[in-house]
């Protein structure tokens, strides 16, 4: 079995994902980029429709860019379209998480954006946090609107679904989506109390810069 080290990092990092309730049952999903001589897309991607809990190194699949398996006989997950997108879009993106967590989902079920509110939004997702345009589960449609509303930030909501965040390792896309679930959760309750305040202008600037110096993209 190859890409024994990257199986381990990325199912360690589900089951934790699974542990935090950003998902529940076997929705969800995440990949990470795998060295394959035939293929510049190839990446490790969780099984369709297998509960976190029980689930093994050997149950990931490695794709191409054609979604096949490159080993083994696993059905990859039904969101591998938009993992793909986003790895083409992003070739500074090692890894792609996608969660369903509570708070993020009702943004988007709302339809509104998480905007800058709290200094680490911007400092590690790199500013508002958009919602994309709907598209059926599964499909080209969706993954062309999540990476259209993702640009160059970390982290995107899908209305009626839930989030998915990106970042150079699996263990720093969770971070990222366990953020935007606990700013979602402040911006919420805020709304709720009052007005959920921005940033200054001047404070965003500075955090915006440190988040492309961050991830290499200034
Ligand atoms: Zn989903």
């Amino acid at each position: 079995m190859a890409w024994t080290a990257q199986r381990d990092q990325l199912l360690a990092t589900v089951l934790e994902m699974d542990r935090l309730g950003l998902v529940s049952g076997t929705n969800g999903n995440a990949s990470v980029r795998i060295e394959a001589a035939s293929d510049p897309d190839a990446f490790l991607v969780t099984p369709a429709a297998l509960p976190y809990p029980t689930m093994t190194p050997d149950q990931l699949v490695p794709v191409n860019g054609e979604l096949e398996p490159i080993e083994g006989d696993g059905v990859p997950s039904s969101e591998s379209l938009l993992h793909l997108a986003l790895y083409r879009a992003r070739p500074d993106v090692g890894a792609v998480l996608h969660t369903h967590s509570v708070y993020a989902s009702a943004l988007g079920v709302a339809g509104r954006p998480l905007p800058p509110i709290v200094d680490e939004l911007v400092v590690y997702v790199g500013g508002q946090v958009e919602v994309a345009e709907y598209g059926f589960p599964g499909t080209e449609d969706l993954a062309q609107a999540g990476v259209a509303a993702l640009g160059d930030r970390r982290a995107v909501l899908l209305p009626h679904h839930g989030m998915f965040a990106v970042a150079d390792t699996a263990t720093e896309a969770l971070r990222v989506c366990a953020l935007v679930e606990r700013v979602a959760q402040i911006f919420i309750n805020a709304t709720a109390i009052g007005e959920a305040k921005e940033v200054p202008a001047e404070s965003f600037k500075a955090e915006r810069r440190m988040y492309l110096e961050r991830t290499g993209l200034l």
